[in-house]
């Protein structure tokens, strides 16, 4: 499969939505969803059980990158308390604070309150344009996963995905 990371533009504006804050939610919570290209990017393979793991959904099968026993993503670091693969980190973190669900028989982005890195309908459009393609084959398994923030309800909708 060809390989589609985002230009250095869409990086950087990736990058910018990101402060950094001291909660480092994202990395704390479910595990990274990983597509091929994600683990092409971070040079794993799915059999690196240290990093890589396997699950099921509803009958699908993904992968996703390990935790630690302290529930941390196993790329965070605490120390630094920084992401070490910031630069190639798979798409589902790059989305964050946004996600997809799926009702009613359509994606809608969804937008998590407990980041507080800004979303505008230009970075929505951004988006669809570069990064979801990548994500497409994927979608209906990885927006009907479920998520503990879902359960908690601390994030508002934002309109239906343009594919
Ligand atoms: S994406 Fe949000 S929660 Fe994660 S480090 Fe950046 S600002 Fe914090
Ligand atoms: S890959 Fe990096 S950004 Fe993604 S959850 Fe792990 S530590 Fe956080």
């Amino acid at each position: 499969m060809a390989r589609t990371c985002p230009s250095n533009d869409d990086k950087a504006l990736l990058l910018e939505q990101c402060h950094h804050c001291a909660t480092h939610i994202c990395c704390k919570i479910e595990p990274a969803f990983l597509t091929p290209q994600d683990l092409e990017r971070m040079g794993l393979s799915p059999q690196d059980q240290e990093h890589v793991n396997k699950s099921a959904w509803n009958g699908f099968e993904f992968l996703h990158l390990q935790k630690r026993k302290n529930g941390k993503c196993v790329f965070y670091d605490s120390e630094s308390k920084k992401c070490s693969k910031w630069n190639s980190r798979p798409l589902d973190c790059r989305l964050f604070p946004l996600d997809i669900d799926f009702h009613d028989g359509r994606f809608y982005w969804i937008c998590y309150s407990y980041c507080k890195a800004s979303v505008t309908e230009y970075k929505l459009q951004k988006l669809e344009k570069t990064l979801l393609p990548e994500f497409t084959p994927y979608l209906a398994v990885y927006a009907l996963l479920p998520m503990k923030m879902f359960e908690s309800g601390s994030y508002r909708i934002l309109r239906e995905v343009q594919l």
